[in-house]
């Protein structure tokens, strides 16, 4: 039993929040910095110097040492670079510990190995990291000692976005100017600002570390590839919220504690589907807030993990066969005196503001569904959408029984005059108490499901940063809500406009509501016919990004200009082949070192006994024989698999960077490993389980 932990001490005690600036910051400082974080506007070198000093106090009382820009580069995880606060030795041969304004502002790291997608050119390397004031600066206590860890943006030197941040933060600001706007028309004068709220739901595996250790798939890849599976997965659904054991237990403790102290919200956290998956949720926060702390996070569960013997998986499909991981990201629009503009209230029928931002929201998802679908591709996400796995590859949107029924007067009759009302639940039990039933049931299998006062966007990866899913809903509800606002601003009857927009909204994307069952085959055809995008993998995403649709949206809304959109897809194409291409690598090294070895030792050890057998007498040796054959069988398929692996991996290889190469990748390598996998997983179901290479499915995923 580790020591009784009082939360509300802890919380934010490593984070250079509200609190300690108030106390720390003279209060003129405080003032025009809180200013700046509300309304924007740049610092002066003066002031950043006091909040410098003043930082800079407060971490070394943490024991800091050094500080950090701590950005997201297009790598999908953070970086940093560690500078130590000592300054050059006095005379007396002592040092100060120094942190100027200049310093927490701007950073220059050189950056020419940061992915730019041929933004920067390697000799103009320079790239620029700049102080987000907006996400709170903190002290990170590891094996390195403390950090003062502070939130970067990374541009180039032209100020191109070379990060997830920046255009993240120019989205906010689109949507916060658009939906603003859209409160005015409905007579609302005292919120000032909207801002993206987003709490994000982050699976997980846990497995052995020394069993890690013994699997080079886990060590390079992050997954498996190859493995059998176990006699038990997880079609006994024992797992989902079963009972936590001890061990988990202990490292969720480590993880709460570590999460709070760097004012993480940790709120929520059960077993998932799969055996040995779980999952965390924190409460919500602002998106740059919550993108950052996702980070931390994902930094958060590896390391802890680690401490406790264990790995932690990220993977989006660790263990073919098994559910994979995927993040839930909530998202709804809030504005600055706590109105959440999602909210539908108890009679939506009612609620037009709340009807048209829906209708918007319906629209802009239906317009750009493609764009939304590749913010979820990653390399790792190809093992789920679409790919018999949750959710499918079609974004359409889960209203609701209530609010589809609303949606359905209002198409058909043009006014909607009742909503369905949730009832009281009968659970047949008198000492229960009586429960009001939502008046919405719950859809797992949708893409993109409305649940009370928010949107859940479920395909996103588990390993994968929530910033571009957030970055293109800002965006593209901005844009809906301008329309919106385009119409609105010019009409005569606002009332009769209004109802006619929403209408319109409506009727024209209702192709994109289902609130049936989206992991159905039926489905599929049914989306089909509806003309809804199918996008099934990355390298069929990626060129959504650079439809004329998407590059207009996101110029006109100044989230990204075309070239940076260039650069990203070419990032993303690259970052796929390389993805693929260590993971072919990993098999062929697999493959040629442990497994065929072994197979051959067992082999030779059935032929010995068949001879020996047959030495003493006995000739019928009909099993052995019969499991040598199989054997053999097997080895032959293997061995022909990896040397076609081998060639094409060789080929793809030699094919010039783009998407070209990312589309051999896909179609030619992606296949080759399959094929070559087929035979192995059937070679370790008959291969003496002493003599296999490595830890089998069921001793990673049932003896964590
Ligand atoms: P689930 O049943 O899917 O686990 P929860 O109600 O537990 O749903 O919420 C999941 C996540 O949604 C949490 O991170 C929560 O903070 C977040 N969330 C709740 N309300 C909002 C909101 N208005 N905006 C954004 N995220 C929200
Ligand atoms: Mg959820």
């Amino acid at each position: 039993m580790g020591d009784y932990v009082k939360v509300s001490e802890i919380f934010g005690e490593n984070v250079f929040n509200d609190t300690a600036m108030q106390e720390r910051l003279p209060k003129k400082v405080y003032k025009k910095l809180k200013d700046i974080i509300a309304e924007g506007g740049d610092l002066d070198l003066e002031t950043a110097d006091v909040i410098a000093h003043e930082m800079k106090e407060w971490a070394i009382e943490k024991g800091a040492t050094h500080y950090t820009h701590w950005f997201q580069p297009m790598t999908g995880v953070t970086a940093e670079k560690h500078d130590s606060f000592i300054t050059a030795p006095l005379p007396s041969g002592k040092v100060l510990m120094s942190f100027s304004g200049k310093e927490l502002i701007k950073g220059e790291p050189d950056a020419s190995s940061f992915p730019s997608g041929g933004l920067r050119a390697t000799f103009e390397a320079r790239g620029y990291t700049a102080w987000d004031c907006t996400s709170p600066a903190f002290v990170r206590q590891d094996a390195a000692g403390a950090t003062l860890c502070i939130p970067t943006a990374f541009c180039s030197y032209t100020g191109e976005a070379l990060d997830q941040k920046t255009p993240l933060l120019r989205s906010m600001e689109a949507i916060d100017a658009q939906a603003v706007r859209l409160l005015r028309l409905f007579g609302n004068t005292t919120s000032r600002k909207v801002t993206p709220s987003v709490g994000a739901e982050q699976e997980y595996f846990l497995v052995d570390q020394a069993k890690f250790l013994q699997r080079k798939d886990l060590i390079y890849a992050g997954r498996t590839l190859f493995g059998a599976m176990p006699p038990k997965g997880q079609e006994m659904d024992d797992h989902y919220f079963g009972t936590i054991r001890q061990k988990i237990a202990s490292f969720m403790r480590d993880v709460n504690i570590e999460l709070w102290k760097l004012g993480v919200t940790a709120k929520t956290q059960h077993n998932e589907v799969a055996p040995a998956q779980h999952e965390l949720a924190p409460i919500y926060a602002e998106a740059n807030v919550a993108v950052d702390h996702n980070q931390i996070v994902m930094q958060t569960l590896k390391r802890i993990a680690t401490q406790h013997g264990m790995k932690c998986l990220l993977h989006e499909k660790p263990f073919a066969g098994v559910n994979g991981s995927g993040k839930h990201d909530n998202w709804s629009l809030i504005t600055d005196d706590g109105i959440n503009l999602l909210d539908p209230g108890k009679t939506p029928h009612e609620n037009i503001q709340f009807l048209l931002i829906l209708s918007c929201i319906i629209k802009a998802v239906d317009e750009h569904a493609g764009l939304l679908r590749e913010s979820a591709a990653d390399p790792g996400n190809d093992h789920r959408l679409g790919a018999n796995e949750a959710p499918p590859a079609i974004v359409s949107v889960f209203l609701g029984e209530q609010l589809e029924d609303v949606v359905e007067q209002l198409v058909s009759t043009g006014t909607a005059t009742s909503s369905k009302t949730g009832e009281v639940l009968e659970t047949g039990v008198r000492t229960l108490p009586e429960l009001d039933r939502d008046a919405t049931d719950r859809n797992r299998t949708s893409p993109f499901a409305f649940t009370g006062n928010k949107f859940e966007f479920r395909m996103v990866g588990s390993r994968d940063s929530i910033a571009a899913p957030n970055i293109v809903l800002d965006t593209i509800v901005a844009e809906a809500f301008s329309d919106a606002c385009d119409v609105l601003e010019k009409a005569e009857n606002f009332e009769e406009a209004v109802h006619d927009l929403i209408k319109e909204n409506f009727s024209g994307h209702q192709r994109i509501i289902f609130n049936g069952n989206g992991y159905s085959d039926a489905w599929v055809q049914e989306a089909k016919r509806r003309g809804l995008p199918n996008i099934r993998s990355m390298v069929e995403a990626i060129p959504e990004l650079l439809s004329e649709k998407s590059v207009r949206v996101f110029e006109k809304f100044g989230v990204f200009t075309r070239s940076e959109l260039e650069s990203r897809v070419e990032i993303k194409y690259e970052n796929y082949a390389k993805t693929v291409n260590i993971e072919a690598k990993t098999m062929i090294d697999m493959a040629t070192k442990q497994i065929i070895p072994a197979v051959i030792h067992y082999s030779t050890r059935l032929a010995d006994s068949i001879v020996k057998i047959r030495q003493a007498g006995i000739e019928e040796v009909t099993v052995q024989k019969k499991i040598l054959e199989q054997t053999s069988s097997l080895l032959t398929k293997t061995q022909n698999a990896l040397e076609e692996l081998r060639k094409i991996e060789q080929k793809a290889c030699a094919l010039p960077e783009g998407k070209g190469r990312a589309e051999f990748y896909h179609d030619q390598v992606v296949p080759a490993m399959e094929a070559l996998r087929e035979p192995v997983d059937e070679l370790e179901m008959l291969v003496d389980k002493e003599m296999w290479p490595m830890p089998s499915y069921g001793d990673l995923l049932f003896e964590v």
